[in-house]
């Protein structure tokens, strides 16, 4: 079949198979061109949500930059015959390909990572595989959880707290720009969010893999995610998502304590604004995105993915690191985004932009272009005219 994107909103419902393969690739000969996360810095590594965005790109640079096992959990949808499989099922496909020409272990378990029965079979495959873990990455982006204890599927919010908030957002596809009113959420909408996108599934993960034992000494975990900036608090920082990470730095002081008797280590790293299936979802986020890309491509400190994760592993990660931690004791790495040149002229673009005018001030071209990226469209080198079977990725 010929495979053309087909957006619905904030998704795309089709991912190309040789696409997706072919972005992985270049991500993966990004790292090795790079060489700048430690060879050997961690043996085997878990990352839970391997298959797009932080965590693919956080596997990528833990088995091509550090040669590590890699072990795989993701939820993705296989293809069929007439239907191509999900984004994240291509990737998986070309990250495991890759490493069997390399001879790296790289296994991926596919299936909801939020329940007990994935945890059962993620040990048992470490302790027939792998023997130990020496850092696991947890980067889950999910919309919904179902509680594993009480079976309750929660489902979270994007939504600010308190009042209606009223606030400026660009319509990705039509590039309009308006503003939105977004109702405040209820108290429920807020407790089901942390439940979702907060600490707790992680603090399952790290209890289970010590209770059997199967952290290496010293193995450290990280965890991931967003403050930005005052233009975006409202519906973030200070929203509903911004409750779950505050959940998440408090289930970091808890796993930090509790890997105190392995001399292990527990982390959250602030990671900087892109463009992924999760953050696409967030409105103001891509307005708010499009300036600051185009302010940090101007400036010369725009990072995309990988690049990013790059940085963190060879900068915060390794052993002999020097970790820049803030005063919670995250690791920020949002410090390029941050940075005062780059906030003082999204600050002073943010009331300026409208319809008009957003060509020229923001880079929405440059979040589309990403946004198709992440399904594997527009991708250098691929020809989309090519008749493809969806079960394949070549
Ligand atoms: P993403 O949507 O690209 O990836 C999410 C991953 O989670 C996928 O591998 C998906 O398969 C997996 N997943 C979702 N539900 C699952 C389930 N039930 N079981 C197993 N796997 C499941 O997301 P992302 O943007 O890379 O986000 C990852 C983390 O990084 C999140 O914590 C997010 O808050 C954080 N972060 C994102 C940004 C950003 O701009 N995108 C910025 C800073 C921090």
């Amino acid at each position: 079949m010929i495979v053309k994107p087909r957006i619905r909103g904030f998704i795309c419902t089709t991912a190309h198979p040789a696409g997706c393969a072919a972005h992985v690739n270049q991500q993966i000969d990004y790292v090795i061109g790079q060489g700048d996360a430690a060879d050997g810095a961690f043996g085997n590594v878990l990352v839970l949500g391997c298959s797009g965005g932080y965590g693919l790109a956080s596997r990528i640079v833990a088995g091509f930059g550090c040669g590590a096992k890699t072990l795989g959990v993701s939820f993705e949808k296989a293809p069929t015959e007439s239907k191509t499989a999900s984004a994240g099922w291509y990737n998986n496909k070309a990250f495991e390909a890759r490493a069997a020409e390399q001879g790296l272990y790289a296994k991926t378990l596919d299936g909801d990572a939020f329940s007990d029965a994935m945890r059962e079979e993620v040990l048992e495959t470490i302790k027939a595989d792998l023997g130990h873990i020496d850092l696991v990455v947890y980067s889950l982006a999910s919309p919904v959880r179902q509680h594993p204890k009480t079976e309750v599927l929660h489902r979270s919010s994007i939504k600010p707290l308190g009042e209606v908030l009223d606030i400026k957002t660009v319509h990705v596809e039509k590039g309009e720009v308006s503003n939105v009113a977004l109702e405040p959420a209820t108290v429920e909408e807020i407790a089901d969010t942390v439940t979702v996108m907060g600490g707790e599934d992680w603090e399952y993960w790290m209890d289970a893999l010590l209770a059997a034992d199967l952290l290496a000494p010293k193995a450290k975990t990280v965890a991931y995610t967003y403050i930005g900036s005052e233009l975006t608090w409202p519906i973030y920082w200070e929203g509903t998502l911004g409750k779950a990470k505050a959940d998440l730095d408090r289930a970091s002081a808890q796993i930090q304590q509790k890997l105190q008797s392995i001399g292990g280590d527990a982390r959250v790293a602030v990671l900087k604004a892109i463009v992924s299936q999760a953050s696409a979802a967030i409105p103001v986020v891509p307005l708010y995105a499009a300036l600051l890309f185009r302010v940090m491509k101007e400036q010369g400190s725009h990072e995309d993915c990988i690049e990013h994760i790059d940085r963190l592993f060879a900068s915060q990660l390794q052993p002999e690191a020097e970790m820049r931690l803030d005063e919670a004791g995250r690791i920020r790495v949002d410090d390029l985004e941050l940075a005062d040149r780059v906030q003082a002229e999204v600050k002073r673009r943010w009331p300026l932009v409208d319809t008009e005018n957003l060509p020229e001030l923001g880079d929405l071209t440059g979040f589309r272009e990403d946004f198709l990226k992440i399904f594997g469209f527009g991708i250098d080198g691929v020809d989309y005219d090519a008749d493809v079977d969806p079960q394949r990725i070549s």
